[in-house]
């Protein structure tokens, strides 16, 4: 433990962002990660107090206690150890976790979490600095052929692990560029995508070989997923090059809202808009970019993907910023004794509300409205009803019909599963949901029921959180091991 009475003489000290008008110019990052001191003042909050709920908490279970004491005392390098022995990319985590570590810290009872994500991206910050985070080629090589399929943080993760443990590891991927959702979906001023590239350039030093622009199996006709894919491979093609294949394709069909007039022009999937804006700051030369500029926008869905939406739109000049809800407003503050250690219902602000955004909670939309003349076939505006929620059931509110002026909208309402014609090649069997199925405990392990296949991420468990995709990754990698050479002493 870094300093006994740390937690009773420092306060929680949030990192600091850029003013909103500078960030609202620019597709940049805009949180100022803490400095070497103010993240050990940071860390000597840290009670270490002896059942570290945090590190439960936390889906690749950080060893957080032993990295807050690491930086307390001033040695960064062991840091990046230790956070690098169950985290492969904590310059992800560090910047875009909802941090539920947070949530079950133990201070957290009844005075404000250890900063724990904000510890986390200076550690992985100041490593890369320092030029600590260097390619780990594997000594001994296996001979064992593996193909991943989706470069997401689920497939990255996994392929990292299966390289070092010296198999050949080969990732597929339909998209232009590698990164699955941390490229396409989380916008830059979230997440800067030289992170990612400079992680492609240590696991290709480390024997990874990428192949992007390939399409395994094939697309749904009418998935509306994208692809860049010039060339596509066959179930059977993979099953015969590769000892094993790890399935990591990701969530991607969108939950649809089939109200009147969804076939309006302008209303959009946020995956249709999102990664549009992530090819142009990449530098890719969009025609007829679908953008925001000068509309009253209207995003429908309160997650993380409506709130990229709505920073999306104001950077891009939006007119108005509207976000609906279907669910009531939740509390400002949890009822702590209530939720902790789990992760706490309660309002959330995004840093894009903060930019800007009227917020609309219980409310439902019963239809997309047509313009007439020059904007015939054109969405004009929206109806809606409010709605009141009890025992789990939802009414419409009589007499609150209300219309909505909207030149664009967005539809951000989550994925129902993944598509399902990748997983129709290989004939894996799916969960109620239309996920893969496959189970996670040391019997089951990531496997399908077709032999030597297995899945990951997304795929499985269905739309969830990057810490979640990148646990996944490495169990999967570390069930592949096993079943590949009869043991394995990579981490579960
Ligand atoms: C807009 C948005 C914002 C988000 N923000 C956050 C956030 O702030 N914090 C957070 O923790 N999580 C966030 N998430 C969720 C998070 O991004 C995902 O849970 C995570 O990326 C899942 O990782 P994955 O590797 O399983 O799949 P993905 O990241 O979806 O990657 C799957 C990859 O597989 C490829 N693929 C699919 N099928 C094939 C095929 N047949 N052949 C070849 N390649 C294929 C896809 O092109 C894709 O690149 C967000 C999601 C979205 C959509
Ligand atoms: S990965 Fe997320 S949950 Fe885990 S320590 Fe980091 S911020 Fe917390």
């Amino acid at each position: 433990m870094g300093k006994i009475t740390g937690f009773l003489e420092y306060e929680r000290v949030e990192e600091r962002s850029e003013p909103v008008p500078a960030r609202l110019k620019t597709w940049k990052e805009f949180v100022i990660t803490l400095d070497s001191a103010q993240a050990r003042t940071q860390a000597a909050r840290c009670m270490d107090c002896g059942t570290p709920f945090c590190n439960h908490g936390c889906p690749v279970n950080n060893l957080i206690p032993d990295f807050n004491d690491l930086v307390y005392h001033d040695d960064w390098h062991r840091a990046i150890e230790v956070l690098h022995q169950t985290n492969n990319f904590p310059e992800f985590t560090g910047r875009v976790c909802p941090a539920p570590c947070e949530a079950a810290c133990t201070l957290n009872i009844n005075d404000d979490a250890v900063g724990i994500k904000s510890i986390e991206h200076a550690i992985i910050d100041r490593a890369w600095a320092e030029g600590w985070v260097t390619p780990q080629a594997a000594a001994v090589k296996t001979g064992k052929k593996v193909a991943v399929v989706g470069s997401g943080p689920a497939g990255l993760a996994a392929a990292q692990q299966l390289a070092r443990a010296g198999h050949e590891v080969t990732v597929f991927e339909k998209n232009a560029q590698p990164g699955g959702l941390l490229r396409y979906g989380i916008p830059d001023f979230k997440l800067d995508k030289r992170h990612i590239d400079r992680r492609i350039e240590q696991m290709t030093a480390e024997g990874v070989v990428f192949r992007t622009g390939v399409l395994v199996g094939a697309l749904d006709q009418d998935s509306k997923v994208t692809s860049h894919a010039g060339q596509t491979l066959s179930a059977e093609q993979l099953l015969a090059e590769f000892d094993a294949v790890l399935l990591t394709g990701g969530s991607e069909v969108s939950r649809d809202l089939p109200a009147p007039g969804r076939a309006l022009d302008g209303v959009h999937f946020a995956m249709e808009f999102l990664p549009q804006q992530n090819r142009v700051v990449a530098g890719d030369k969009l025609k007829g970019q679908l953008r925001a500029t000068g509309k009253h926008v209207i995003v429908i869905g309160g997650g993380d993907t409506g709130s990229d939406c709505v920073g999306t739109s104001n950077r891009q000049g939006a007119a108005s910023v509207t976000q609906f809800e279907l669910m009531p407003m939740p509390p400002e503050q949890e009822d702590k004794p209530l939720t902790w250690p789990y992760w706490p219902y309660r309002l959330r602000t995004s840093s894009s509300h903060e930019e800007g955004c009227e917020r609309q909670f219980a409310i439902a939309t019963k239809e997309f409205i047509a313009g007439a003349g020059k904007d015939k076939g054109r969405i004009v505006g929206l109806k809606t009803v409010e709605v009141e929620w009890a025992g789990g059931k939802m009414t419409e509110v009589p007499g609150t019909e209300k219309t909505w002026q909207a030149d664009l909208v967005l539809l951000a309402m989550g994925f129902v599963h993944p598509v399902g014609s990748v997983l129709e090649a290989f004939g894996i069997d799916k969960d109620a949901r239309g996920n893969a199925r496959a189970g996670t405990d040391a019997v089951t392990g990531y496997r399908t029921n077709v032999e030597r296949v297995f899945a990951a991420g997304d795929m499985r468990r269905g739309q969830s959180l990057v810490v979640w995709a990148i646990r996944e990754g490495r169990q999967a990698a570390r069930a592949i091991d096993e079943a590949l050479m009869g043991s394995s002493t990579l981490p579960r």
